[in-house]
């Protein structure tokens, strides 16, 4: 049993007020509402970056199932109740501490936002004073891990948020729909109506009965305001050593490379009965033209000032293309992973390609493309698991590329240019001296994949042809 989640966004309208957009006072009160509850979390980080030992204690239980006492990491729901009986003042403890006064900092702050916040500190110190301990243990002098950052997006528990998307006849138009939220107008907390742009894909998200919708985030960017719901979906997907054990069993091999984003190969019964390249489209070519003007302006003003992040509209740019790229290599695997049933889908260990090059603007593109494998395989797993249950498996990349997928002779990769044949090791195409296969390099590499996952040695010269001849598919 598994899980699967994945995100839903709704926008909120802060479009024309005319235009039955949020006024500017609400939009206000959400900025203002972020800022307390930040304000809030350095507070809490503060308290218990102040009190560590406190975060390390250990708790001495019974345990059922063993039928002895045990020690155990105290729990971040009792940090909570020992946090707040230090720092809040209820009848039961009128005087919290003097230094760490929330009550009489954060009047009248809601329970529900505060227990947020402080579970949002308990993580936030924890992580940081591990990675401190981690450090000190390396004894390297650099990379000393910086004091955790207060800023979070808010979530917004049920105390604090309603949605009701079910009152839909009485509303004057059917896609005028309210989200309440619970906001600080910056004297008071109050509870608002907010105007959301709702839209069919929402709703039929929102929902479907298969996916149990969480508490959402508010993301507040500068232009826009977003509720993001996360939703899961529990999975039943059977153990990888099973479906091993299946004769029959279909294998989806991914290749990720630059200029084919990825090689799709499915094989059954040791032949390949699919092949999909998915190209980038010039996508490479187009980010490196970017990144070369960037290059260039960064020589031209020479040294970076510090803090400052410079061509921030282009990075964007280049992020949301790989980030847009990504999710449609993974949906098209997803597709062909949903054609069958009980699959497999194999990766390779991601290898980096070294960002080693000619020019500045070559390494950079490099990097950008390391990046977009690795946001490929991310996604197409996240896909595969929610839509067709497919568990993903990662693979040993030894040598998948250099070896001839049907004998398992090394072989060699060339190119044809300007009509003649260059031996390279970045080529194109890869060619076997022994039994004289020749194949694009991209697919060759995917079917090895299978190989590699079924422990073919696919490095090892292979007497006899394999019993089943792969089948050579050509695009
Ligand atoms: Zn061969």
């Amino acid at each position: 049993m598994g899980q699967a989640t994945r995100t839903t966004k709704l926008l909120l309208d802060l479009g024309k007020r005319d235009q039955g957009g949020a006024n500017t006072d609400k939009q206000a009160a959400l900025t203002a509402t972020v800022e307390v509850l930040n304000r809030a979390r350095a507070f809490y980080i503060h308290f218990f970056l102040a009190h560590p030992d406190k975060l390390a204690e250990r708790v001495s239980y019974f345990s059922e199932k063993h039928q002895e006492g045990r020690e155990r990491l105290i729990s971040p729901n009792e940090l909570l109740t020992w946090a707040e009986a230090l720092t809040v003042s209820t009848r039961s403890h009128p005087h919290p501490l003097p230094s760490y006064n929330f009550s009489d900092q954060f009047p009248e702050f809601p329970f529900i936002y505060r227990r947020s916040v402080i579970k949002d500190a308990i993580g936030k110190a924890r992580s940081y004073l591990s990675h401190l301990t981690n450090w000190k243990a390396s004894g390297k002098n650099k990379g000393q891990p910086g004091l955790p950052g207060a800023t979070n997006h808010p979530t917004l528990y049920d105390e604090a948020f309603r949605l009701d998307l079910d009152g839909t006849d009485l509303r004057p138009n059917p896609r005028t729909c309210f989200a309440r939220l619970k906001i600080y107008t910056g004297t008071a907390w109050e509870w608002q109506n907010y105007p959301v742009n709702l839209n069919r894909y929402f709703e039929a998200r929102w929902r479907d009965p298969a996916w149990e919708n969480q508490s959402p985030k508010l993301i507040l960017r500068k232009h826009s305001a977003a509720l993001h719901f996360p939703q899961v979906k529990e999975v039943k997907a059977k153990k990888v050593k099973e479906s091993k054990g299946d004769p029959h069993l279909v294998t989806v091999a991914v290749d990720l490379n630059v200029k084919n984003l990825a090689v799709i190969t499915v094989r059954q019964d040791g032949r390949i009965i699919e092949t999909a390249f998915v190209t980038d489209h010039g996508l490479d070519r187009h980010r490196y033209g970017h990144l070369k003007c960037i290059a260039k302006k960064q020589w031209q003003s020479g040294t970076p000032v510090k803090g400052e992040h410079s061509n921030q509209q282009i990075w964007r740019h280049v992020r949301r293309m790989n980030e847009d790229a990504a999710d449609k290599v993974a949906r098209i695997i997803a597709d062909v992973c949903a054609k069958y049933p009980g699959c497999v889908l194999l990766f390779e260990r991601l290898r980096k390609i070294k960002p080693t090059g000619r020019s500045k603007s070559a390494r950079m593109n490099r990097r950008q493309a390391n990046q977009l494998r690795g946001k490929i395989n991310h996604s197409s797993k996240d896909k595969t698991y929610a839509v067709c249950n497919t568990v993903t498996v990662e693979v040993n990349p030894h040598g998948t590329s250099q070896y001839c997928s049907r004998c398992g002779a090394k072989g060699e990769r060339f190119s044809h240019r300007g009509g003649k044949r260059i031996t390279e090791k970045w080529g194109k195409l890869f060619f076997c001296p022994v039994c004289h296969y020749v194949a694009n390099a991209d697919f060759n590499a995917s079917v090895n994949v299978h190989r590699s996952f079924y422990r073919e040695w696919h490095w090892k010269l292979r007497d006899k042809p394999p019993r089943h001849r792969l089948l050579e598919s050509q695009p």
